[in-house]
């Protein structure tokens, strides 16, 4: 990988996303060398996807490149390189650039979309945990609308401005939200032709309420939020199956949909070497100790998404979300340097800063350890959190702008087919497709 031997000992991150860039922060300016690898080049700010595919922003403005994140730290080597296998009785990892020794690793992989072994969904469905998902997904919405312009059926073009979204979470919420907006603000406009009414958004939840994991006003607030949007909440539906055209549930209810989200679970994104049974919790999370280490194996530490410290608090870990992730990749840099050091580690204990969604203009919902509140207030608070935690100077400024441009022309101009998406069962009739 031509990194230079150094007098100091080598701490290799695989992955460059909220826990990994944290700690390499911190570790930069120690006395270590730093060796980041990530398969892609750049950090993904996870929780604006959804406006990615929606339209309402561009991709580059929610990534940033790794490199000038970390630029001028001088211990510190970036490789684009996606980890294949940890070997830990050599303390070497293998990548598909080459092998690697390190004195001490560290796992910030973060996490996968979970389809629980779903092949129909697997195979027919979006997910929205990468850019490249995200795109995909903008453009089979506009090219849904196309071709819906195109076809004399009615049912048919009903199917193709249907959606269906699975999964109550802030990920279903704010993108089955962005949708409503989407068809109420633009679509007339865009499809003068097309009696986009019919376009019907569906946001299933296998439990009896939307956002679980937040308190019971903020979920009755969201669900009459969307309501208001026109969104159809259905709640205590189990999606078991999709072939691409129908989806099936475990109730006589079922949807003629040419889209499908998938955004019902996730689960840890995993490394050979590191994947015996004994080493993983729930959800294949590592399981790690206060201090981070991955139980039983020396050197070895996990953070983030893939990591799971249970703790009398969070007796299944903490949620998986970028500030557990951030400051566990804190708490491990601190650490690392007091081993070094030879020094004792502080255990890691998470201060919980609340959680929040937005559903749409002007409509959010927060809960913060001592308030909570929705509406108004509760959506300046969603965008100043987001723009204060996106990473660079110049998306900060993008993203703002792009929202008071939305905001002021109720619009979305990102709405682009740029890399036509391919639905494996429209593939031969779709002219649109081809490249
Ligand atoms: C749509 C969506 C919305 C979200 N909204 C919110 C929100 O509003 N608030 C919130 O707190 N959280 C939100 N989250 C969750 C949050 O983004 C994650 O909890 C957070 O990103 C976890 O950070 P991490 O560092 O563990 O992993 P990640 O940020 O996922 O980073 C993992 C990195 O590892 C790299 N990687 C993985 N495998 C390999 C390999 N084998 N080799 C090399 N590199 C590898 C990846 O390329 C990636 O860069 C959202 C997530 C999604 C998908």
């Amino acid at each position: 990988m031509n990194i230079p031997q150094s007098s100091f000992p080598r701490v290799v991150i695989v992955g460059g996303g909220f826990g990994g860039i944290a700690l390499a922060k911190k570790l930069s300016k120690k006395d270590a060398q730093v060796v980041l690898l990530d398969k892609h080049n750049y950090h993904n700010f996870q929780p604006l996807l959804y406006q990615v595919s929606t339209g309402g922003l561009e991709p580059d403005s929610i990534a940033y490149p790794i490199r000038k994140v970390l630029q001028g730290y001088p211990n510190f080597f970036f490789r684009l390189a996606q980890v294949l296998e940890v070997k830990t009785d050599t303390k070497r990892i293998k990548t598909n650039i080459g092998e690697i020794f390190y004195d001490y690793l560290v796992i910030a992989t973060g996490s996968e979309t979970n389809f629980f072994g779903n092949k129909g969904i697997e195979s027919k469905g979006m997910a929205m945990k990468t850019i490249p998902q995200s795109l995909n997904l903008r453009s089979l919405i506009l090219e849904n609308f196309e071709q819906a312009l195109l076809t004399d059926d009615l049912h048919e073009r009903d199917a193709l401005m249907n959606f269906v979204i699975v999964g109550g979470g802030p990920t279903g919420v704010e993108l089955a939200g962005a949708l409503a907006e989407i068809k109420k603000g633009i679509l007339p406009k865009d499809y003068p032709d097309l009696d986009t009414r019919r376009a019907q958004i569906n946001l299933v939840q296998s439990g009896d309420r939307i956002l679980p994991a937040m308190s019971s006003k903020a979920s009755e607030k969201a669900e009459k939020f969307l309501e208001e949007l026109g969104v159809n909440v259905w709640k205590n539906i189990r999606v078991v199956d999709y072939d691409g055209k129908r989806v099936t549930t475990n109730t006589n209810t079922i949807f003629d949909a040419e889209t499908l989200v998938w955004a019902a679970g996730v689960k840890a994104v995993g490394l050979k070497g590191l994947d015996s049974e004994e080493l993983l919790a729930r959800g294949n999370r590592l399981k790690v100790d206060e201090y981070h280490q991955v139980m039983g194996v020396d050197h070895v530490f996990a953070i983030g998404d893939v990591a799971q410290m249970e703790s009398e608090d969070f007796p299944h870990g903490h949620p998986m979300m970028a500030q557990p992730a951030i400051q566990q990749g804190r708490n491990l840099g601190d650490n690392l340097v007091k081993l070094i050091d030879g020094k004792p580690m502080r255990p890691f204990v998470y201060k919980d800063k609340g959680s929040m969604a937005t559903v749409g203009r002007n409509k959010a919902v927060v809960d913060m350890p001592k308030f909570r509140f929705q509406g108004v207030f509760a959506w300046f608070v969603w965008m100043f959190v987001h723009l204060y935690f996106l990473i660079g100077f110049r998306n900060r400024v993008v993203v703002f702008i792009n929202w008071v441009y939305n905001y002021i022309r109720f619009d979305r101009e990102a709405r682009l087919i740029i890399r036509p998406f391919k639905k494996q069962n429209r593939v031969k009739k779709d002219t649109l497709m081809q490249d």
